[in-house]
């Protein structure tokens, strides 16, 4: 029993901890067997109360108008199979934005939003297989699914048939309430929902690619896209400028469509061979009919079928960032090429880490600007004002 805090179970994790940090602790079995002891005992009460449920400094949005503000939420005490994290880089997807706004009905009020993070373990329950204390672990746009349902079990969490658990604004089916996400000092999660970050890689950079990335790399691994294919991308914001990377990585000949002329520039130093403003109608008819596969990552809902009409017969174009109604595709022109619009949203725990691990061997990173978290408001408008260059890192170690 935990004097502290009346729990059985605390005092079973603590114990375990204890056990793993003495077994790996090789220093500790060579050292005096007293000094081994005192040390061990000293990590066991750390570990331990990094275990314990704690309230977190968090920063949140009040109301729909984004004015961020500090707050402190709830994380709870760590189970056998949770890690926790103490979040370093969380950074801004435009998801947090339509949250807070409300365009996807009404949140719940303190919202803390945040999908994108990556930090320190700084805690580990007795059964935890996957991470040691001082690793580094992203937390993308889920925390929880059943685990059971024949999407779980495809590694398709995301799809879960009985509810996935989201980041944040989602029901939270182990503590009650709702959850909350990155723009907070710390996470608590089940180690199935924690991915790993290989050691030496920018981790402000890496944090983008736990929703970004995965957005973007999860439809070229679906459709299959083949080096020397020709790839559209369609919006070059935070996802878009990561599905350049990605598929320039993959060896795709990546063109970009941008309303920004000087994102043209970017594009081409991202690794596209070809770039294009949408208002540009003499580039827009001569790609007519030219592409494998497109993916579009604009966060509004706009008329597709111009692009569709760029596709070859048969294929794809893949939408990650409208999530509304779709409008503006036409079904006579559809049939005629024989063309798919296809929905795709962010992507199974397994599809995450292979993204992950991609990026590190390719060498791929977000590019972005670091902020402090009582900068988000402001960051929030110059993502909505297609400003961002090309997402917001905020540093959560000054929160
Ligand atoms: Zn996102
Ligand atoms: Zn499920």
């Amino acid at each position: 029993m935990c004097q502290s805090c009346n729990d059985t179970f605390q005092t079973l994790t603590r114990d375990g901890e204890s056990r793993r940090n003495f077994l790996r602790s090789g220093a500790a079995l060579a050292a005096a067997p007293l000094a081994a002891s005192v040390a061990t005992q000293a990590a066991a009460q750390e570990a331990g109360a990094s275990l314990e449920a704690s309230e977190v400094r968090a920063w949140a949005a009040f109301d729909t108008d984004g004015s961020f503000a500090p707050h402190t939420v709830p994380r709870r005490a760590a189970g056998p199979k949770d890690v926790v994290v103490e979040i370093m880089y969380s950074s801004i997807c435009h998801s947090d934005i339509h949250t807070y706004k409300a365009d996807w009905g009404m949140p719940q009020f303190p919202l803390v939003p945040g999908h994108e993070m990556v930090g320190r373990v700084v805690g580990i329950g007795a059964e935890v297989t996957k991470f040691r204390e001082g690793d580094i672990a992203g937390v993308g746009t889920m925390v929880d699914s059943c685990g059971t349902c024949a999407n779980c079990l495809a590694d398709r969490e995301q799809n879960c048939l009985n509810g996935t658990t989201f980041t944040y604004n989602s029901e939270d089916k182990i503590s009650g309430g709702v959850t909350y996400g990155g723009y907070s000092k710390k996470i608590v999660v089940k180690e199935d929902f924690a991915l790993r970050i290989p050691p030496g890689v920018d981790l402000a950079g890496f944090a983008p690619l736990l929703c970004a990335g995965i957005t973007t790399f999860s439809p070229i691994n679906h459709w299959d896209l083949q080096p020397g294919q020709r790839y559209g991308v369609i919006g070059m914001g935070g996802l878009g400028h990561l599905a350049v990377k990605l598929a320039a990585a993959k060896g795709a000949e990546v063109v970009v469509f941008t309303t920004s002329e000087d994102k043209i520039a970017d594009a081409k130093a991202f690794g596209a061979a070809e770039a294009y403003l949408w208002s540009d109608e003499a580039a827009m008819r001569s790609q007519m009919g030219s592409f494998d596969l497109m993916l579009s990552t604009v966060p509004v809902a706009y008329p597709m079928q111009q692009f569709l009409n760029l596709l070859k017969l048969d294929k794809t174009l893949v939408n990650v960032g409208a999530l509304f109604p779709i409008e503006g595709a036409h079904g006579m022109m559809m049939g005629f090429g024989r063309q798919s619009l296809a929905g795709s949203m962010t992507g199974g725990i397994a599809e995450t880490q292979r993204v992950i691990d991609f990026a590190a061997h390719h060498g791929v990173a977000a590019s972005y600007e670091m902020i402090t978290p009582d900068q988000i408001g402001e960051a929030c408008e110059k993502v909505v004002n297609k400003q961002a260059r090309y997402r917001y890192v905020i540093d959560m170690t000054q929160a």
